[in-house]
C-alpha cells in the first residue's frame, strides 16, 4: 500500500525487514494492516474423476487447477467455495454438503487456503465461466498429463486426494507450505469418526 486509504497521503515505505508489519500513517495518522488473504478451493469428485478447469487469467494463465478464488466479505466459506466453483465451471454445488478437507497455511504468499471436497451423485452440466477456458471431470491419470498451475504443490494435493479416495476414507489436514516448490512442507491429518463428517454436524 503506497497511499493513506483514509486520507491519501503517502505512506513511507517499509524498511525491507518490516514489510510484513503494520505502518501508521504520518498524516492522521491511521494504522494499517497487513495480513494475509483467505482463499478457497473445490475437490468436486463424481466416481473417480475430479473437477479441473484451465486459468484464462494470470496468475497462471492457460494452467489447471481446481476451482478456487478469494474469499469476499460477508461470505462463509463453504459459500466462497460454492460460488467460485459455479463461477469458473458452471457446476452447482450445495454449499451445505461440502466436508473441510484441507487448512493450507502459505506463507510464501501471504494467503490461507481452506479446500473443500464433495461427493457428486451425479455430473453437473459444465459451463466453463470467465475466468476459465475449459472445466472439465478427470481421471488421476488424466490430470497426470497435465500442466498444472502452482506445481508442485497443487499436485501433490490431487495425488494425496486421490489415494484417500480409494481408499474410502478421508482426514482433515492442516498444511504448511512455505514455497511454491513445496519447500518445509509439513502435515498433520485429523482423522474423522467413522461415517463421514456430515455425522458430526448440528
Ligand atoms: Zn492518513
Amino acid at each position: 500500500m503506497k497511499f493513506c486509504s483514509e486520507c491519501g497521503a503517502r505512506l513511507p515505505a517499509p524498511a525491507a525487514t518490516d514489510a510484513a508489519k503494520s505502518s501508521f500513517c504520518p498524516a492522521c495518522s491511521k494504522s494499517h494492516y497487513r495480513n494475509p488473504c483467505i482463499t478457497v478451493g473445490c475437490i468436486a469428485y463424481h466416481g473417480d474423476r475430479i473437477l479441473m478447469c484451465r486459468r484464462a487469467e494470470e496468475p497462471a494463465r492457460g494452467l489447471w487447477s481446481i476451482p478456487s478464488g478469494y474469499l469476499e466479505c460477508g461470505e462463509t466459506l463453504e459459500q466462497a467455495t460454492a460460488r467460485e466453483t459455479f463461477e469458473e465451471t458452471g457446476a452447482v454445488v450445495d454449499p451445505e454438503r461440502l466436508d473441510l478437507y484441507n487448512v493450507i497455511n502459505m506463507t510464501h504468499v501471504e494467503q490461507v487456503c481452506i479446500l473443500f471436497r464433495i461427493g457428486l451423485s451425479r455430473e453437473p452440466r459444465l459451463r466453463a465461466g470467465p475466468e476459465c477456458d475449459e472445466a472439465a471431470f478427470m481421471s488421476e491419470n488424466q490430470i497426470a498429463t497435465l500442466n498444472l498451475a502452482w506445481q508442485p504443490s497443487l499436485g501433490m494435493e490431487i495425488r494425496d486426494f486421490f489415494q484417500q479416495l480409494r481408499m474410502g476414507d478421508f482426514a482433515i489436514r492442516l498444511v504448511r507450505l512455505a514455497s511454491a516448490a513445496g519447500a518445509e512442507y509439513s502435515c498433520r491429518s485429523y482423522t474423522l469418526m467413522a461415517g463421514n463428517a456430515a455425522s458430526g454436524r448440528r
